[in-house]
C-alpha cells in the first residue's frame, strides 16, 4: 500500500484538494486501486453543523455521512464512492479515543495525545485505506491522505505528528509527502518570490517531515532560477519542484504535474495510458465549447462558490455533455423580493432557472418568486431539495389558491402546510439526523421526460439530506392539477421528482443529483435543465 501525503503552507484555499485529486488520478492512471481520506482538523464531528458560509458546501456520501467538500472533488477526479469514514475529524478521533478510555481500553493508562491520540488516527488510515472505493471491490493499492489547514496550525499538530510515525509503522518508501505552497509574485521586475514557502517547509521540517515534492501555487509558470532556489533551500531536488500555475482549466491539472515528472517522483509510471487520454480530450473539450447558454442560480450563498460547488460542477458536466458554454447569472434570491431590482432582469434574460438546496426561512418568498416565474413564463427550471420544496408551495398558493400555503420550517403556523417535518427526525439533535444518503426513487409513471433522463430505469439511487417533506396530504390535489409525483420513495408514499405537465422543463428532486455528478457522465436533472434551456427537446 503507498500513501501519499497532502499538506499546505502559507495560506489556506490554495488548491490542495485539486492537488490531491489530481495526484489520484495519475496513481489510478498507473494502473493504481485508488483511495482517498481527507483530514480536518476542527473539532465538529462532520461538516453537517458547518455553515456553508463558513465552510463551502456539505457533500454527502452515499452512506449518509455529511463530509468536507474535498470528498466531492476526489469521488469526481478519481471515480470513486467514498465513506463518511474517508473524513476524518479531530471530534471523530477524540470521539473514538473517549469511547475506548470509558470502556477501559487503557486501563491503568493516562491517556495522552502521543500515543493514544496519534495512535488512533494512524489505525484510522490503515482501517478506512483498506476499503475498496472504486467499484472494484477489491482492497485498494493507493491512498492520497489531505490534511487540511495549513502546517503551523495549533489543531493540525496532532495529525502532523501521526503521520511523521506513520512513515515508520508503512516504511519510508511507502509514503511519499507533498507540500502545497504558494509562491507570490512582488516588486516592478514582477520577481517569484520564495521565503514564503521556505518558511513553510522550515515548519515542516522541524516536525519531522521532509517534504518528497513541492507544488508551488502560481500565476505563471515557476521559473527556473526559483526551482533552483526552492529545491536548495527546501532540501528537495529541482525535479521535485512543480509549478502548479494557473491553467485554463482544472483537467489540466494532472497533466501539468505529468508533465514535469512528478511520477518519478511518486515512483509510477503513467504514460501512454487511457485515463490521460481522455483527461487530455476533456481539457482541450472544456477549452474549445460552443455558444453560451445562461443559468440563472437563485441562492443566498451567491457568488461563493465553495458553497454550491457541487452544483456548479454538476451544471458544468452537462454543459460539456452538450458542447455549450455555461454562464451562471447569481441572483441573490432576496432581491427578488422587490419587484423593481435588477436581478429580475438577469433572471428573465436567463435560458435556465435552478433553485438549489438551502435551510433557513431567508430569501423563500424571493425563491418562491423565482418558480412562479419559471412555471408561468415556461422557462425551464430544476429545483433540488429546498427547490423542489418551494416550487411546491408555489403551486399550492397560486395554481390550487391556497393562501399562506408554507413550510412549517418557516412558518410553523401555516393555514395550509404544503411542506412538512418528517416523523421520523429527531426534534432534539442537529447532527447526521437528517435523512440522509443514499436512497432508492421508483418511478410511478411508464414514460417522462425525468425517466427518459434516466435512461428509462425504473428506480435510482441518489442522495439525499433533509427533514421536510412534501405533505403526503396534499399530493393528489396537487397532481390533479397539473404537477405530478413521478418520482416516489420506496413505501411509494414520500415524493421525490415532480414533473409539471405541459412545460418544456419544470422539474424538481428531493434529492440533491449533484453528489453523483461526473465530468463523463452528467446528472441527468441537470443534463435535462441544460438541454432544456438551449432549446432541445427531452
Ligand atoms: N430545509 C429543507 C429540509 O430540511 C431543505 C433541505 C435541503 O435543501 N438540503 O427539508
Amino acid at each position: 500500500m503507498k500513501y501519499v501525503v497532502v499538506s499546505g503552507g502559507v495560506l489556506s484555499g490554495l488548491g490542495k484538494g485539486v492537488t490531491a485529486s489530481s495526484i489520484g488520478v495519475l496513481l489510478k492512471s498507473a494502473g493504481l486501486r485508488v483511495t482517498a481520506v481527507k483530514i480536518d482538523p476542527y473539532l465538529n464531528s462532520d461538516a453537517g453543523t458547518m455553515s456553508p458560509f463558513e465552510h463551502g458546501e456539505v457533500f454527502v456520501l452515499d452512506d449518509g455521512g455529511e463530509a468536507d467538500l474535498d470528498l466531492g472533488n476526489y469521488e469526481r477526479f478519481c471515480n470513486l464512492n467514498l465513506f463518511s469514514d474517508n473524513n476524518i475529524t479531530t471530534g471523530k478521533i477524540y470521539s473514538e479515543v473517549i469511547e475506548a478510555e470509558r470502556r477501559g481500553d487503557y486501563l491503568g493508562k493516562t491517556v495522552q495525545v502521543i500515543p493514544h491520540v496519534t495512535d488512533s488516527i494512524q489505525d484510522w488510515i490503515q482501517r478506512i485505506s483498506a476499503i475498496p472505493a472504486d467499484g472494484s471491490g477489491e482492497k485498494p493499492e493507493a491512498c492520497v491522505i489531505e490534511l487540511g489547514g495549513t502546517v503551523g496550525d495549533i489543531e493540525s499538530s496532532p495529525f502532523l505528528e501521526a503521520l511523521r510515525q506513520f512513515q515508520f509503522r508503512v516504511g519510508r518508501e511507502n509514503v511519499c509527502f507533498v507540500h502545497v505552497s504558494l509562491v507570490p509574485v512582488m516588486g516592478p521586475v514582477g520577481e517569484q518570490k520564495t521565503k514564503p514557502t521556505q518558511h513553510t517547509v522550515k515548519e515542516l521540517r522541524g516536525l519531522g517531515i521532509n517534504p518528497d515534492v513541492l507544488v508551488c501555487r502560481a500565476e505563471a509558470p515557476l521559473e527556473q532560477e526559483t526551482r533552483e532556489k526552492l529545491a536548495a533551500f527546501c532540501h528537495i531536488s529541482p525535479g521535485s519542484v512543480m509549478s502548479a500555475h494557473d491553467v485554463s482549466n482544472i483537467y489540466r491539472v494532472p497533466l501539468l504535474l505529468r508533465d514535469q515528472g512528478i511520477c518519478d517522483a511518486l515512483g509510477i509510471d503513467c504514460n501512454a495510458t487511457d485515463i490521460l487520454r481522455k483527461w487530455e480530450k476533456m481539457a482541450d473539450r472544456v477549452d474549445n465549447l460552443g455558444p453560451e447558454v445562461h443559468i440563472a442560480m437563485v441562492g443566498k450563498y451567491t457568488g461563493l462558490t465553495d458553497s454550491y460547488l457541487s452544483v456548479i460542477k454538476s451544471l458544468q458536466h452537462a454543459s460539456y455533455a452538450i458542447n455549450r458554454t455555461l454562464v451562471i447569472d447569481w441572483i441573490e434570491a432576496c432581491n427578488l423580493e422587490n419587484e423593481s431590482h435588477d436581478d429580475w432582469d438577469k433572471l428573465k434574460s436567463a435560458d435556465g432557472i435552478l433553485v438549489p438546496g438551502g435551510f433557513g426561512d431567508r430569501g423563500i418568498e424571493g425563491k418562491i418568486l423565482a418558480a412562479n416565474y419559471a412555471r408561468v413564463s415556461k422557462t425551464p427550471f430544476l429545483g433540488i431539495c429546498l427547490g423542489l420544496q418551494i416550487a411546491t408551495i408555489e403551486f399550492c398558493r397560486n395554481v390550487l389558491g391556497l393562501r399562506g400555503a408554507n413550510s412549517t420550517e418557516f412558518d410553523p403556523d401555516t393555514p395550509h402546510p404544503a411542506v412538512v417535518f418528517m416523523p421520523e427526525i429527531s426534534k432534539t439533535h442537529l447532527g447526521g439526523t437528517m435523512r440522509l444518503g443514499s436512497r432508492p426513487t421508483i418511478f410511478q409513471v411508464e414514460d417522462c421526460m425525468i425517466k427518459r433522463l434516466y435512461d428509462g430505469s425504473s428506480k435510482v439511487d441518489e442522495r439525499h439530506r433533509h427533514r421536510y417533506e412534501v405533505n403526503p396530504d396534499l399530493i393528489s390535489r396537487i397532481e390533479e392539477a397539473g404537477l405530478v409525483f413521478v418520482g416516489k420513495d420506496e413505501t411509494e408514499q414520500r415524493c421525490e421528482i415532480f414533473e409539471l405537465n405541459d412545460h418544456p422543463y419544470y422539474v424538481g428532486v428531493q434529492y440533491h443529483p449533484e453528489f453523483k455528478s461526473r465530468p463523463e457522465k452528467p446528472s441527468p436533472p441537470f443534463l435535462g435543465l441544460l438541454l432544456a434551456a438551449d432549446g432541445q427537446k427531452i
